[in-house]
């Protein structure tokens, strides 16, 4: 029996086109693909700027940069993400705030952010697996928000906040290998990020870093980008056939049933960790891999040491949380495989 990998990359023949085409063009430094995909980034959002970087985290740096967040800001993250969102933080001597997020659709707690911290002067929202974060509730409080859309793309998501970020890393939606982009409305991030990610030939000197993106990397991207509708599609047709044979106990994410959102992830949670680990189990047996998306030490609070009592539901989805392969070019043979197993878990 085969293996059903948990992720897998889906590389087609005119992906490899984009390719061959900038690689025979002389030129495969940041250059002409490079501003087209911020330009398709400007047509898809419906106006504002784009500024394509090398990676998600160095595009949250930038952002947070260009909102003036510096030394000694407060801003707010959720537990249940990865530590790219504190390394951003701390590389401009800001101050992360971290804050538990919701149980049934893993984005940060904005209720709780609200009533129970201080001053917070940024936070960065993140849309968890594709689920939306209460975004508009943290602009209304006058919070400046990263939407981070590393885990979202093609829906609704990066409108309503500050500024949009999004990863085009291996196992994101679509890749570049590595890549990131950065999206404001009004386009002064974007502008500060433009200026801030090439330090050669400058009229005026002040510290900047190479965080530039290849015209290679931008043309892969560019090529995956015009099957995103096909990609939505695909991925909400395996959604909707796992959660038709759902074992009983088990929930899956909320948060990802509106048809213009994108499921990055399937997401099981179980009733206990015993269960979450003979589910896994249960589904490695019948060739389909799995991932626990957070493991407990990966929590940013544990990371800060901070009392994890104090994020119970972080920690709970730590211990419960499953999941399963989806991305588009899964096999229906693949798809019944996952389904069949499913079925079969008591
Ligand atoms: C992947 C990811 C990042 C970081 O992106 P890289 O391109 O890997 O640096 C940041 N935030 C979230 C939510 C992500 O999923």
């Amino acid at each position: 029996m085969t293996k059903i990998s948990h992720n897998r990359v889906l590389i087609t023949d005119s992906d490899r086109l984009a390719i061959d085409n900038v690689l025979t063009s002389g030129w495969i430094a940041e250059g002409k693909v490079v501003k087209d995909l911020e330009g398709d980034f400007v047509n898809c959002l419906g106006g504002g700027k784009a500024c394509a970087v090398s990676s998600g985290t160095a595009a949250l740096f930038l952002a947070l940069r260009g909102l003036g967040i510096g030394r000694g800001d407060h801003v707010a993250v959720p537990s249940y993400s990865c530590a790219a969102l504190l390394n951003a933080i701390y590389m401009l001597d800001a101050e992360p705030l971290v804050v538990d997020v919701r149980l049934d659709d893993f984005t940060i707690n904005v209720e709780n952010l609200l009533t129970d911290y201080g001053h917070i002067r940024a936070c960065i929202a993140v849309h968890c697996f594709g689920a939306s974060a209460d975004v508009s509730a943290l602009c209304e409080r006058g919070i400046l928000t990263v939407e981070d859309c590393c885990q979202s793309l093609g829906g609704p998501q990066g409108l309503i906040g500050d500024v949009a970020v999004f990863s085009f890393y291996a196992t994101k939606i679509i890749t570049g290998g590595q890549g990131g982009l950065l999206w404001d409305e009004t386009g002064g991030v974007a502008e500060s990020a433009r200026d801030f990610r090439e330090y050669d030939g400058r009229k005026s000197y002040f510290p900047r870093f190479n965080f530039q993106m290849t015209d290679i990397s931008a043309a892969l991207i560019r090529s995956q980008l015009r099957r995103i509708d096909q990609i939505l599609k695909r991925r909400r047709e395996i959604r909707h056939a796992y959660i038709d044979v759902l074992p009983n106990g088990l929930t899956v994410q909320s948060g990802l049933d509106d048809p213009n959102i994108l499921p990055y992830r399937f997401v099981i949670r179980t009733a206990s960790e015993t269960q979450r680990n003979s589910l896994l189990h249960h589904l490695k047996a019948r060739g389909v891999s799995t991932i626990i998306p957070i493991e407990g030490f990966e929590l940013l609070h544990r990371y800060l040491k901070l009392d994890p009592k104090q994020f119970p539901n972080s920690e709970s989805l730590a211990k419960t949380a499953l999941s399963l392969p989806l991305y588009p070019d899964l096999l229906d043979t693949e798809i019944n495989r996952v389904v069949e197993s499913l079925k079969s878990f008591t």
